[in-house]
């Protein structure tokens, strides 16, 4: 696909191991995983456009080449109502980043829509030495973190494999629906594994993959933060 090629050489040519995440996420878009819609601004009245299109609540995200951790340096700033509160994180943000690192190239500021709060799942790609790319696939926060409750495949899979990937992690009941929570889109969830792998097929200069984490609802799902490592 000539705009995902064109984003990978553009990073190779700028000597980054890594995407932006609006490049990251245009990658996911061209390949059918849905993410929260952005835009980039450059100045302030960009930012407060772009929120004012978007709709509130917005999110507010650095863009720099030297920030991968962007929420660790005060580099997103969550449920902005209003366009005076997209002014002020617009530079609050600037500033954090700043007095993180004085020197960091800044590209823009990324305005994207508030994906509201639902189950978390985590999808990833690593490579393996031997058998090459392998797809992750868990539930967020604790289920991931404290109780390594997760499940791997080796690429290319089928949408029957990635049907096998959610029903086998332990939390998966969660997913089917329980009590009040209604259950979640388990066919949105089967796309995004098999888009991912054909991803990550197509483009073996993918090292590392990680849609972290990404809402799913009652319908559809969205991605909140892409992550893409390169070769
Ligand atoms: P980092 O580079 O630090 O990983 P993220 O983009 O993941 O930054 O943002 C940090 C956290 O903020 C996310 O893990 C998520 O919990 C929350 N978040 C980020 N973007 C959104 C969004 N569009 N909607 C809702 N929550 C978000
Ligand atoms: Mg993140």
């Amino acid at each position: 696909m000539k705009k995902v090629s064109e984003i990978f050489e553009k990073a190779r040519n700028e000597k980054r191991k890594y995407l932006l995440e609006p490049e990251a996420k245009t990658v996911c878009v061209e390949y059918g995983i849905p993410v929260t819609k952005f835009m980039i601004a450059k100045t302030e009245d960009e930012a407060v456009k772009s929120a004012d299109k978007l709709g509130y609540p917005v999110v507010l995200k650095i863009v720099s080449p030297d920030v991968i951790h962007k929420f660790d340096v005060g580099g997103v700033i969550l449920n902005l109502k209003s366009s005076l509160e997209v002014r002020k994180a617009y530079s609050q943000i600037l500033s954090n980043v700043r007095k993180h690192k004085a020197k960091a190239k800044i590209t823009g500021i990324l305005v994207q829509e508030m994906a509201p709060e639902s189950t978390e799942i985590i999808i990833g790609a690593t490579k393996d030495p031997q058998f090459g790319p392998a797809l992750m696939f868990g539930l967020g926060g604790i289920f991931v973190e404290v109780l390594k409750d997760v499940t791997f495949r080796i690429a290319p899979i089928t949408e029957a494999d990635a049907k096998e990937m959610i029903t086998e992690v332990k939390a998966y009941p969660i997913l089917k629906g329980y009590r009040n929570q209604p259950p979640a889109d388990i066919e949105a969830i089967i796309r995004i594994l098999v888009n991912t792998s054909r991803l990550v097929m197509d483009y073996p200069e993918i090292k590392e993959l990680d849609l972290n984490p990404i809402m799913v609802y009652k319908k559809g799902a969205k991605t909140v933060d892409a992550r893409i490592i390169l070769e």
